[in-house]
């Protein structure tokens, strides 16, 4: 089988976003979408608060990265690919990166200081255009009408790497979970992509001999009790082990208000105002549940993009499995 877009298909390769799309589907979408002009996209933005896993990856395997930068441009006939990098990655590689060996041209473009949006695919075309930053609404996709409007592939770093490894047939199910937290080893590890929660963690010598949760999939990923760990991880690489009797609620939740109340863009009220709200109930320890619940609903059905669509679940599930009866 020489055909990469083959190879991707067999291999089953899932974007590593956190999405975790099919590469086959999105690929395709983009070549039989008809273009003059088509366009890469290689999203480093990382913003989780603990995130270094694209870091590692573009520490350790930069070459394997851009290997699939380059074979993606051919695949679906791009006339340029750019490099989205988060501001301190793209002060370490902005070098290494620019004196690159790539055939086509390469733009290698600085994320602004926005915030987790930041990250949100349809922003980052917004960013490449100069255009205002907020989000796009979808559909249409990126695959069909993206960055100045044309076909356009993006997909992130991590996804990128393992593209390259699949044209090598050296991709054997694997994927990079970076592991933080109340934990002895924290730290990036490649492992196999099915492997259990708990098999992660024990393979990395990180399960606690303590009463813990973690946080899994990203700081929009649910919060998963140990019981419920006996199965493979969803969306974005990253588990955030924490000890049960160090947490105390208020905090943990006005952490995570504060986060997605000082990373929303602002354009939409159930999510700008509903973070603010919860935000300011954490502060002043006074929450009223009734209240959150529906904020958490607005969040969940109203917002205007996927960042708001999706923070709702660690509030959730954080109250319902760690509060327990809903009341701190
Ligand atoms: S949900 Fe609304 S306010 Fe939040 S990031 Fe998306 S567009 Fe901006």
């Amino acid at each position: 089988m020489d055909n990469l877009i083959d190879k991707i298909k067999a291999a089953g390769l899932r974007g590593r976003g956190g999405g975790g799309f099919s590469v086959y589907q999105k690929w395709k979408s983009v070549i039989d979408t008809p273009s003059d002009k088509k366009y890469v996209i290689c999203n480093g933005a990382e913003g989780e608060p603990e995130g270094f896993k694209d870091g590692y990856i573009l520490d350790n395997h930069l070459e394997d990265v851009m290997n699939g930068i380059s074979l993606a441009m051919k695949e679906i006939g791009a006339e340029k690919a750019y490099l989205y990098l988060r501001k301190d990655y793209y002060e370490k590689y902005q070098k290494a990166i620019g004196s690159y060996p790539i055939e086509a041209p390469l733009g290698l473009i600085r994320k602004p200081d926005i915030g987790y949006i930041g990250g949100e695919e349809t922003i980052i075309c917004q960013v490449i255009e100069e255009q205002n930053l907020f989000p796009r609404k979808k559909p249409p996709y990126l695959s069909e009408k993206g960055l100045f409007g044309q076909p356009t592939l993006i997909n992130n770093v991590e996804t990128f790497y393992y593209v390259s490894k699949i044209s090598k047939d050296e991709y054997a199910g694997e994927r990079f979970y970076s592991i933080s937290g109340d934990i002895d080893n924290p730290g990036v590890y490649e492992l196999k992509e099915d492997d259990t929660i708990i098999e992660v963690l024990k393979h990395t010598g990180n399960y606690p001999d303590f009463d813990f949760f973690a946080q899994v999939g990203g700081i929009s990923g649910e919060i998963f009790l140990p019981s419920e760990m006996d199965k493979p991880l969803d969306g974005a690489g990253f588990i955030n082990v924490y000890n049960s009797i160090n947490v105390d609620h208020y905090s943990f939740l006005e952490r995570l208000s504060q986060f997605f109340h000082e990373g929303n863009c602002d354009k939409c009220t159930p999510c700008s105002g509903g973070f603010y709200l919860i935000n300011e109930m954490c502060k002043k320890k006074q929450i009223d549940f009734n209240k959150l619940e529906d904020i958490l609903l607005s969040l969940k059905v109203s917002s205007f993009c996927a960042l708001g669509k999706n923070a709702y679940l660690p509030f959730e599930t954080f109250i319902n499995k760690i509060t327990k009866d809903g009341k701190h």
